[in-house]
């Protein structure tokens, strides 16, 4: 089974775009040619190290690189100013095509920030997020007879969707059902606090969101910036130490800080299960 993995892998990187297996191929191994560049801009990483069981190879100018891999080919990724990336040499996945290897610059958003917002989940040191798709948004009656909630609610999911790059958009249901409820419901949040979030994960894959419940104290909440702050822990967001940002406890700004855009742009470009620092090798999607 690994062996025709492999196999499909190499046909997936010839046939250029993963437009998937055709056929076998008599060489397995490689070579195969990997482009590193940074996660948020695109930009390409020249002089970036590819290692491989102790060997190491080096990007050019155009951050390209051809390595003697196969799929499942263990590799140690690191570039100057950039987070140290363990990953898996795989199959082309949807947003994830075979080759491709993004790395997470460092300058803006140091391994402690990443750690605090992307793995330091209540029961998990793992990033979680929801798949590549559209997800209905419900809101209860409260919040669609009030035109001042409905904006901020709508505002928050363009906020939210436009930082994933599209890659994951919210959109509103029209009824208070949806993947994501939001609702006025004050039984489910603390003493002290504004809002809460249960998200809901796939029974098959636990670092897979596939929804979540949000509940607000009152009506007024649901015109504040509380409104993005939970949808971001619906998509896997954990709380930042920095008082600009939304994820902040409590935060004060309205939108999305530089730091966060790029810190989803980073959850957007690693698979769900991907574990601190930047590792993907027990991730087993791609192989
Ligand atoms: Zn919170």
């Amino acid at each position: 089974m690994r062996e025709l993995m492999a196999v499909m892998g190499l046909l997936s990187l010839v046939a250029c775009g993963g437009s998937g297996p055709t056929g076998p191929s008599s060489d397995p191994t490689g070579p195969v040619g990997i482009h590193i560049s940074d996660n948020w801009d695109g930009q390409s990483a020249s002089n970036a190290s590819v290692t491989i069981n102790g060997t190491q190879y080096r990007t050019d100018g155009d951050g390209r690189v051809t390595i003697p891999a196969s799929v499942g080919t263990a590799l140690e990724v690191d570039a100057p100013g950039y987070l140290h990336r363990r990953t898996v040499y795989r199959r082309s996945l949807p947003g994830f095509p075979s080759g491709e290897l993004t790395l997470l610059n460092t300058s803006v958003t140091p391994f402690g920030y990443v750690q605090a917002v992307v793995y330091s989940g209540a029961s998990t040191t793992r990033l979680r997020r929801p798949n590549f798709g559209t997800y209905t948004v419900g809101v209860d009656a409260a919040i669609q007879s009030d035109g001042q909630a409905m904006d901020t609610v709508s505002h928050a999911l363009g906020e939210l969707s436009d930082a994933t790059g599209g890659n994951i958009r919210f959109v509103l249901s029209g009824t208070s059902d949806g993947n994501y409820r939001i609702s006025i419901d004050p039984s489910h949040v603390l003493a002290d606090r504004l809002g809460s979030t249960a998200s809901s994960l796939d029974p098959a894959n636990p670092n897979i969101l596939t929804g979540g419940t949000i509940s607000l104290r009152d009506l007024s909440v649901a015109k504040t910036n509380i409104v993005l702050h939970e949808m971001g822990h619906g998509i896997g967001l954990n709380h930042s130490n920095d008082s600009g940002d939304i994820m902040f406890p409590n935060p004060r700004s309205t939108t999305f800080s530089e730091k966060e855009r790029r810190i989803i742009s980073y959850l957007v470009h690693r698979l769900p299960g991907t574990e601190q620092e930047d590792d993907d090798t027990n991730v087993r999607l791609g192989l």
